[in-house]
């Protein structure tokens, strides 16, 4: 079931938007050699904390998860892909870090995420994080009325194999709204012109997931949440919330 969003709902949820764009762009801005994932997460939460905004990753336990998430950030660091929890681990130089955040704003969610490097960067992870990016990107000018799920998730696959990289099976993107996880989900791979039709006031998070080394398989820690590249390559994350509108794809979270 696909609930389609107001344009009164939709600037709701830009505004919710508009904190976890805030929350990444302050974690990314203290991220540093020696800095801890746990400060990320605080710096994160301050943010939400001063906006008045929920964390709908805080407490969050799907299915999968043995134990609620800690934070109100996921902190990624290297060959983790996604789902790493904030810990003690302090930056090192040339590390590569994917931040996913969300923020719960006036009963609207808000969810993005965004990979970098700290200290100096390695050449090998600048171009997986721009191609992460791109990939992102042609996977929102997919997102318009008239074509389908199937044509936002082969945009993002088309760019990730281009470039030799794999894609985690069974990750991508998905509907959001009132609540962080809506149908449909959006996969980061597949053919085009399938499934779902895109109608405005459709609200996707579009998430591509990109592993240096070229496989798809994954680990799980044993901390039931981090999911790691199996050849210790390393991976990166880019997610935005995005409207269907009849003007085009509108990015909720956007700086
Ligand atoms: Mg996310
Ligand atoms: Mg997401």
């Amino acid at each position: 079931m696909v609930e389609l969003k107001t344009d009164r709902s939709i600037d709701a949820m830009r505004e919710a938007g508009r904190v976890v764009a805030r929350a990444l762009a302050a974690a990314r801005e203290a991220a540093d050699v020696g800095v801890s994932l746990l400060e990320l997460d605080g710096v994160a939460r301050e943010v939400l904390r001063a906006a008045g905004a929920g964390s709908p990753f805080l407490g969050y336990r799907p299915r999968f998860a043995p134990t609620p998430f800690p934070a109100v950030v996921c902190a990624s660091v290297n060959d983790a892909i996604v789902h790493g929890i904030p810990d003690g681990y302090r930056l090192r130089d040339g590390d590569l870090v994917s931040i996913d955040c969300g923020a719960t704003l006036d009963g609207w969610a808000g969810d993005a995420a965004v990979s970098f490097t700290v200290g100096r960067p390695r050449p090998a992870d600048l171009a997986l994080i721009a191609t992460a990016e791109r990939a992102l990107a042609a996977g929102i000018a997919a997102a318009v009325p008239g074509n389908r799920i199937g044509d936002i998730a082969h945009a993002i696959g088309s760019v990730g194999r281009a470039a030799g990289y794999g894609i985690p099976d069974g990750f991508g993107g998905h509907g959001i709204g009132r609540t962080m996880h809506e149908d449909p989900g959006v996969p980061n791979e597949g053919p085009p012109g399938r499934g779902m039709k895109l109608r405005p006031g459709m609200v996707l998070a579009i998430e591509p997931m990109l592993v240096a080394g070229g496989t798809d398989d994954y680990l799980t820690d044993a901390d039931g949440w981090t999911l790691r590249t199996v050849d210790g390559s390393r991976a990166a994350h880019a997610e935005h919330t995005v409207a269907i509108t009849p003007s085009g794809p509108r990015i909720l979270t956007a700086p």
